[in-house]
């Protein structure tokens, strides 16, 4: 089967489909919206075999649709050597002039195409040229056309069948290192936790026979383990010309630690032996934090000392992994009816409706937040898993950062939360107003959110919407974090692939499509730090397309304001590197690592956990029905249709 159809559509059209995505475009000081694919139960038959259609190609078509994809730039990193061949196809047509609906990722196979948008000529390709593929991986809609101005062949890969291929390369990788691991002697009595995070970050390289892997005296930057293959280590003893064999390693051996471990340079050659070597490599910060401190390796000695190459044997080291499933407690305020709630004020306005300020008939002291969400929108766009998500996880919350949810309702046309109402205000709104924080403002909302990710994490729970729309300040001026409409509870080792959050906010691998775990929290904490300290975050342009891409160029390119100070800079970069485990939090240390980095080091972690430290700012407010910390929103004109499909059940009936 093929992954691979044409599009012989003679039309020259623009526009497309958006189903399963919003994407806004950021207009100065307007509030993002989150950003989420499909949630998977509700995905259209995902069986890869179901959407594949084949068609018979020639080898020279073949050939080009692989160099594309190789050649380009968002692809080339998710299909590692010898994962992904694209089979089949058929190019019968002799003009095509494609639409860039987003929901195909086209390469032209023959003749001449040019990229139009409005009057305006963005370029021109000729064959072997792969394009569209962002609009692939988040399904928006592209504005500019391609056109065909010879006679063309262009071939089309699926959107889904993109995604679905990319996450079963991208599961199919991680398990083919981890059966490999087991069988490194070295690594033979690791937990599955620690070897699934090796196997995560290992890269495969393969060396053509005579290929000098490392070279004596070079830097050394990486840890290897030959996957198959044999090589040769080589040495030049001082005063002698020619170089020595010293030894041969072959599969599941390992070789290069010793430069990492002492920070020397490599004191012998590795050549690949014929007919060529495959290699499983870890960089310098993946190896130090995983496998650096193996007794096995610390302990090593060489009969030929200094040389620095081994073959495997056994080793120990071991952590238990964590767990922590949520606990459904029973809430104090069940007895709720929809009934007794009159509307005070509206506080803010969503992707799916409104959260309106409420208070109770029977007893005016009692308000909170009713989040109303319209259920023909949430269906519309594929949604009810992540509803039922944040009903499930943010019910089970108990935690002073994190706002209550105290019970939920359903009628024709919303599901409905009741939330515990924090009348401070958005975060969002008060850097509007002052366009920045300082130091002292910036460590304590970040500490909030490390408090709230502490726990939400040490229960296997992933937030991925972090943002200051979504932090809220209680009467007391401390942080509460809101809208779970994107958290998952997730196992240790697992990962996820819906794409979700906020273009300003998401880590690369969302972006790539290649899984992606807490370690996503991260990065977005290293984002927020940025924010609140300089008021824009580090990623931004109008257009998601273009955030993408500058946040997969990486935090080194960003010029810091001096206003960021030197160690809120290395905590940001430290946050926001692009592997994944190499991100502080991630580690061992877990993510005490954050609250000890020097940036954190004054500040009063005890007055936060008992609140006897003071805020830096303490909002009025004038009782429990004051709204006057929010905006101000017109009142909603039309009421939605009706969605009676059932889906949302588990919600309290109160029709
Ligand atoms: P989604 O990202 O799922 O579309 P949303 O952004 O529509 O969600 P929320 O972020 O949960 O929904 O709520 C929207 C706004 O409503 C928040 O930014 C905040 O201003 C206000 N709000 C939400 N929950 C509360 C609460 N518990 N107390 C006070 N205001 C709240
Ligand atoms: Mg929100």
């Amino acid at each position: 089967m093929s992954a691979l159809q044409i599009t012989n559509n003679g039309q020259q059209t623009t526009g497309g489909t958006t189903s399963g995505l919003q994407l806004q475009l950021p207009a100065l000081f307007a509030k993002r919206q989150g950003v989420s694919g499909e949630t998977p139960n509700n995905q259209q038959p995902g069986d890869i075999s179901l959407l594949v259609t084949s068609h018979d190609k020639d080898f020279r078509a073949k050939q080009l649709i692989k160099d594309a994809v190789m050649e380009n730039d968002f692809l080339k990193r998710e299909f590692e050597k010898g994962s992904y061949v694209i089979r089949e196809g058929d190019a019968k047509c002799a003009f095509i002039a494609v639409c860039w609906t987003g929901s195909h990722l086209y390469v032209s196979a023959e003749g001449e195409l040019e990229v139009i948008q409005g009057d305006r000529v963005l370029g021109r390709m000729g064959p072997g040229k792969a394009f569209g593929e962002l609009a692939i991986l988040y399904n928006c809609t592209r504005t500019a056309s391609i056109k065909a101005v010879t006679s063309a062949k262009v071939w089309a890969l699926d959107r889904r069948v993109f995604q679905q291929v990319m996450k079963k390369t991208g599961l199919q990788r991680i398990d083919d290192n981890l059966k490999f691991l087991r069988s490194v002697p070295l690594f033979e009595r690791l937990t599955t936790d620690h070897m699934s995070k090796i196997a995560d970050v290992l890269e495969v390289e393969f060396y053509p026979a005579g290929t000098y892997i490392v070279r004596q005296g070079g830097r050394g930057d990486n840890f290897f383990i030959i996957a198959s293959g044999r090589v040769q280590i080589t040495q030049r003893l001082p005063g002698k010309l020619e170089e020595e064999e010293v030894r041969v390693l072959e599969n599941g051996d390992y070789f290069g630690e010793q430069a990492l471990l002492k920070e020397e340079c490599r004191s012998a050659n590795v050549i690949a032996l014929p007919p060529g070597v495959e290699c499983l490599t870890l960089g310098r910060d993946s190896f130090i934090q995983l496998i650096g401190d193996l007794s096995e390796l610390r302990g090593k000695t060489y009969d030929d000392e200094s040389r620095g190459f081994s073959s495997g044997s056994s080793s120990v080291s071991s952590r238990p992994g964590d767990s922590g499933i949520p606990v459904q407690l029973i809430s104090e305020y069940a007895q709720v009816r929809l009934a007794d709630l009159d509307v005070v004020a509206t506080l803010g306005i969503g992707g799916f409706g409104r959260v309106e300020l409420v208070q109770c008939a029977y007893d005016r002291s009692l308000t909170f937040a009713l989040k109303c969400l319209k259920k023909q929108h949430i269906v519309n766009t594929l949604q009810q898993e992540h509803i039922y998500s944040e009903k499930n996880i943010m019910m089970s919350c108990r935690s002073p950062f994190i706002a209550r949810l105290y019970n939920t309702y359903r009628d024709n046309k919303y599901v409905y939360m009741l939330m515990e109402a924090c009348l401070g205000g958005e975060l969002w709104t008060i850097l509007r107003d002052r366009g920045h924080f300082d130091d002292g403002a910036t460590l304590f909302y970040t500490a909030c959110v490390i408090e709230a990710f502490d726990y939400l994490h040490s229960r296997n729970i992933i937030y991925r919407d972090l943002k200051p729309e979504n932090l809220l300040l209680d009467s007391h001026g401390y942080v509460k974090l809101v809208d779970f409409g994107f958290s998952k509870l997730l196992g240790v080792t697992s990962k996820t692939w819906t794409f979700c959050g906020t273009p300003e906010y998401v880590a690369p691998e969302i972006i790539l499509n290649k899984g992606h775990d807490r370690a996503v929290d991260y990065w977005s904490l290293g984002i927020l730090i940025f924010e609140l300290l300089t008021g824009t975050p580090p990623f931004t342009s109008p257009d998601p397309m273009k955030t993408y891409n500058i946040i997969l160029k990486g935090i080194d390119q960003i010029e810091f304001p001096r206003i960021v100070n030197r160690a809120a800079q290395a905590l940001i970069k430290r946050l926001c590197r692009e592997v994944p485990a190499e991100r502080l939090g991630y580690q061992r240390g877990g993510i005490d690592d954050i609250k000890k980095h020097r940036w954190f080091q004054v500040f009063d972690w005890d007055g936060l956990s008992n609140r006897t430290l003071a805020a830096p700012i303490t909002p009025v407010v004038r009782g429990p029905a004051d709204s006057s910390n929010f905006d101000t929103y017109p009142k909603e004109k039309e009421s939605p249709p009706d969605e009676l499909s059932g889906w949302d059940v588990d919600f309290q009936l109160c029709n």
